[in-house]
């Protein structure tokens, strides 16, 4: 991989621009890193108001499977990558043909079907002693019928398109097992053992062309109803024995695979009657992570700048946490009041608090569950950084910070 520095000018005649499928948040976020290094961006995305499009130089409004948007992507771009998981592999094969691009489509693939993706943290669990759930997967009619006992209370979820708690349903017993699939149209599934959790946590990695991986500070996550609500990012988040872990088990995840680009691992810890508990993985998304936001204030290089770095392929600088940090989700819930009557939230009032600092994603419409934007709270220690935290929670009326 020949590096795309930043500023030059490609053989036919334009600065070196790169692209990204998908024009979600995560993906405005990349162009806003990749613009400061002095890269030209181009988005496809079939909105015309996505939240990415409306800040790249180029945006192809286009399905992601539309062969002429895949070759005025790889026509503009020098190399491209991605912000939404369920980009179709085949598309991102497709601009392989033409471009470096990262991750690639077996990465992603792996990670768009739960089943692969556990085949894979099984194979690396034999490395890193760290496994998945118990599980079953579920094809067929047989498979239900043959479900252990063990495996239940559980919860279902489609081996494809889940995101934020969408695609699955806990059930008790071998009845609602049942039912639930009839609901999911019987489509490929996993049932996974319902642990007892005792925390969550994320591990985001960088890994370059060369094999190189640097690794972010381990992100301790509180989810309300399926979304993620707030991280927590400092020193004492979590037992450091299980941060070490973590941190070993998502290279090796990212090392099996040949990764390229930015990964997030998402794990639980499970309560096991011992002091620190039990690592267990969940998932992985190819691509800058929720969990990760509260690096583009609290750290010097952020995920989206590792993600430049990466496909690009310029050197991969390890990220120093430079403050103590709690990130919250705004979601659309707080642009309603009590009466359910439209609101704007009261950011004179938030942004008055020290250390506060917001991002909103330029999304029109305000939905409840849908992710307008999240403020990441920075300071110089964290006594004062957990005080303005729910100083802004409770002004604003966010979920989870109690958790
Ligand atoms: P996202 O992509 O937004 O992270 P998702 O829809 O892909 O979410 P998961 O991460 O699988 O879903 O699950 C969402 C949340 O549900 C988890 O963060 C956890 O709180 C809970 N959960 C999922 N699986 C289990 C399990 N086996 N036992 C207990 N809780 C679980
Ligand atoms: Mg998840």
């Amino acid at each position: 991989m020949t590096p795309i520095l930043p500023g030059s000018i490609a053989a036919s005649g334009r600065l070196a621009t790169l692209g990204v499928m998908g024009g979600g948040q995560l993906g405005r976020m990349f162009v806003h890193a990749a613009q400061r290094l002095g890269y030209i961006t181009a988005v496809l995305d079939a909105d015309p108001q996505s939240p990415a499009g409306c800040v790249s130089h180029h945006h192809i409004q286009t399905a992601y499977e539309d062969p002429r948007g895949l070759a005025q992507l790889a026509a503009l771009s020098d190399a491209v990558t991605t912000e939404f998981e369920n980009v179709p592999a085949a598309a991102l094969a497709v601009l392989a043909e033409a471009r470096p691009v990262a991750p690639g489509a077996e990465a992603v693939a792996i990670a768009q079907d739960r089943v692969q993706e556990k085949s894979h943290f099984t194979a690396c669990a034999g490395i890193s002693g760290v496994s998945c759930a118990p599980y079953a997967v579920i094809v067929q009619q047989a498979d239900i019928d043959a479900v252990p006992a063990h495996l239940l209370p559980g919860i279902l979820k489609t081996a494809r398109m889940g995101y934020d708690g969408k695609g699955q349903a806990r059930v008790r017993h071998a009845a609602e097992l049942a039912a639930a699939w009839a609901d999911f149209k019987k489509v490929p599934c996993v049932l996974e053992k319902l642990m007892p959790l005792r925390a969550e946590c994320s591990v985001i990695v960088a890994r370059g062309w060369d094999g190189q991986v640097v690794c972010f500070p381990v992100q301790r996550n509180v989810h309300v109803d399926g979304i993620l609500a707030v991280t927590h990012v400092y020193a004492s988040n979590m037992p450091s024995t299980q941060a070490v872990q973590a941190q070993a088990a998502t290279q090796s995840i990212a090392n099996h695979i040949g990764y390229v680009g930015v990964l997030c691992v998402e794990f639980f810890i499970v309560d096991d009657g011992s002091a620190d508990g039990l690592l267990v993985v969940n998932e992985m998304a190819p691509r800058p992570h929720n969990s990760g936001h509260y690096t583009m204030d609290a750290c010097d290089f952020s995920q989206f700048d590792l993600q430049v770095h990466a496909m690009a392929g310029l050197p991969l600088p390890q990220p120093r946490q430079h403050s103590p940090a709690i990130m919250l989700n705004l979601l659309g819930d707080i642009w309603f009041d009590a009466a359910g009557t439209e609101r704007a939230p009261d950011w004179q009032s938030a942004l008055a608090l020290p250390g506060v600092h917001l991002h909103l994603y330029g999304k029109h419409e305000a939905r409840r569950g849908r992710k307008m934007g999240h403020l990441t709270v920075t300071g110089a220690d964290l006594d004062k950084v957990t005080s303005v935290a729910h100083q802004v929670a409770t002004l604003l009326g966010l979920p989870g910070l109690n958790a």
